[in-house]
């Protein structure tokens, strides 16, 4: 019998023995930089001779690894031992996949802070950032290992008399799981076990950028027990690779998130039938937002200001759940907009090996170079009210930054940056406020602000996100509790962390039995 499931609590830092923890785990990252990591095919370790070069990108002269990249010939081997494993990892016992999640979330439990300390070095994430990254991969882990055991035994179907039927659910087959860099490990490490523990074989494809811890759950799923073959690690992919492993005619599903640009490419490539193909390949494709807090006239106007600066700016406004656009009732926009670049001015943004830091830098120099010019268009669009400084003499660090009066049809309001910027929009009533909220093409999360219970219920229905929360910022999602996906170009509304998100990784059978 397995207990229920809740999620993994965050550290508290103001505790000093948990500091003094995290500092420990930090200084034992510290000796552990500038190894080489293998790609895994077949349970082998390859070395390749061309390397991804992962820094850290608070002080990018500071490399974190050197990790072995893949080529095609490597990219094909992957897929062939995918295949090869597929024929027996398929047979298992659904509750011996399950316990080897269990076995590495107890794994990564117990090296937690050693996982935050490659998330703070490889990704620039401040401690409690890193902690709520590797709190979350504990929590999908823990997540998927129950939610399959629900599932072994298939739905139940009626039966006439005379007659059996039975509902069940088989895996499909080799699954490409491609991951972005801001969940290095949550996003990476969720995608990977919900395609294994339903009984599919994987060719995983981490970001570019944060390659290191990839390579470090990768080891853990192995002394978990995890069989060769049924998880191929192939960094390193380039578009040419990643294209070719989409189009590949046994490739059977892509789990994809990231942004939408790759996304809609995946889902076209993936939509022509190939010579040899034998199916139709399915895609979940979870992919970019452009997120806005509301603010009602009679919300509560601190709670409100914290809400829209803590939505925007939390890991440098790096999450596709961000708060990128503040949309506020004309009555309260100048005292909420005051209390929101009062609040901003406040924030330390620096090196996030210190607990003190709240924001480190953007991931990597094309990132820095984007949110720059976004910042410029800014300086057209609106009025520069906080931020719009920036400093790369030793990492990718830009100051949070805020535009008021911005028009609601501005690229600003409407493009996502990805980066530590919020832009702020005027509304005449709740009405004019609905309108902003879904104006853009994107549908992934949204805040409302509001004590107007009718404005509430109103808004439970037109506000038109995948989610939706009241009284609170828009980011910080967790599995089990808020299922996350979007609608329109956010995706596919996979709601990964929630009740549905394996069966898409499954086909179901029906077997009807007469006697
Ligand atoms: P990205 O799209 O640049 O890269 C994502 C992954 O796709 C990387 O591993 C990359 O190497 C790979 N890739 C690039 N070209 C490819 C191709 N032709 N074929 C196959 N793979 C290819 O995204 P990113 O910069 O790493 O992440 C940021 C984006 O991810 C933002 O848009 C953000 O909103 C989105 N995101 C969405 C969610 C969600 O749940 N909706 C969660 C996290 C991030």
């Amino acid at each position: 019998m397995v207990v229920s499931y809740s999620h993994e609590p965050f550290t508290n830092f103001k505790d000093e023995n948990n500091k003094k923890e995290f500092q420990e785990a930090l200084t034992y990252v510290n000796t552990q930089l500038g190894k080489t990591y293998p790609l895994v095919i077949d349970g082998e370790k390859v070395e390749t001779e061309e390397k991804i070069t992962s820094v850290n990108p608070a002080n990018i002269k500071e490399v974190i690894g050197y990790v072995s990249t893949v080529n095609k010939d490597l990219a094909e081997q992957a897929m062939q031992s995918a295949l090869k494993a597929f024929e027996t990892w398929k047979k298992w016992k659904v509750e011996h996949r399950a316990d080897i999640l269990f076995r590495a979330a107890a794994i990564i439990r117990r090296r937690k802070h050693e996982f935050s300390s490659y998330l703070v070095k490889e990704a620039g994430k401040p401690w409690n950032e890193a902690d709520a990254d590797t709190a979350e991969a504990i929590d999908f882990l823990e997540y998927y290992a129950r939610q399959v055991l629900t599932l072994k035994d298939g739905s139940p179907v009626q039966s006439r008399d005379g007659e059996y039927n039975q509902y069940n659910y088989i895996p499909l087959g080799v699954g490409i799981i491609i991951s972005p860099f801001n969940f290095p490990l949550a996003i990476m490490a969720g995608t990977a076990v919900a395609a294994i523990v339903t009984g599919n074989t994987i060719l995983l494809k981490p970001a570019d950028a944060t390659p290191v811890v990839a390579a470090k759950f990768v080891e853990v799923m192995e002394e978990a027990g995890l069989p060769k073959g049924v998880l191929n690690f192939i960094p390193g992919a380039t578009p040419e690779i990643g294209d070719y492993l989409v189009e590949h005619p046994k490739t059977r599903f892509v789990s994809f998130t990231g942004s939408r640009a790759v996304g809609c490419r995946i889902y076209e490539r993936a939509a022509k039938v190939q010579p040899g193909q034998k199916w139709l390949k399915r895609v979940i494709a979870e992919m970019g937002g452009k997120d806005t807090v509301v603010v009602d006239k009679d919300a509560d106007l601190d709670l409100a200001a914290s809400s829209i600066v803590y939505s925007a700016f939390g890991f440098a406004g790096q999450k596709c759940s961000a708060g990128s656009r503040a949309v506020v009732h004309q009555d309260v926009y100048d005292e909420v907009l005051e209390k929101a670049v009062a609040l901003t001015k406040t924030l330390t943004v620096g090196n996030p090996e210190e607990v003190s830091t709240y924001m480190g830098p953007v991931i990597h120099e094309a990132s820095y170079n984007k949110v720059l010019s976004y910042i410029e268009i800014g300086k057209e669009e609106g009025r520069l009210v906080a931020g719009g400084e920036a400093d790369n003499s030793t990492g990718y660090f830009i100051q949070p930054t805020i535009f008021a009066d911005v028009d609601e049809k501005a690229r600003l309001m409407q493009e996502e940056i990805f980066g530590p910027v919020v832009a702020f929009s005027k509304a005449r009533d709740f009405d004019h406020m609905m309108e902003i909220a879904n104006n853009t093409e994107y549908a992934l999360t949204g805040a409302l602000l509001s004590n107007n219970r009718e404005h509430i219920e109103r808004a439970r229905e037109e506000f038109h996100v995948g989610n939706l929360y009241f009284n609170r910022g828009c980011t910080g999602a967790i599995v089990g509790y808020q299922p996350f996906g979007g609608f329109n170009m956010s995706g596919t509304d996979s709601k990964a962390g929630g009740p549905d998100y394996l069966v898409l990784h499954m086909q179901a059978k029906t077997t009807s039995e007469t006697f």
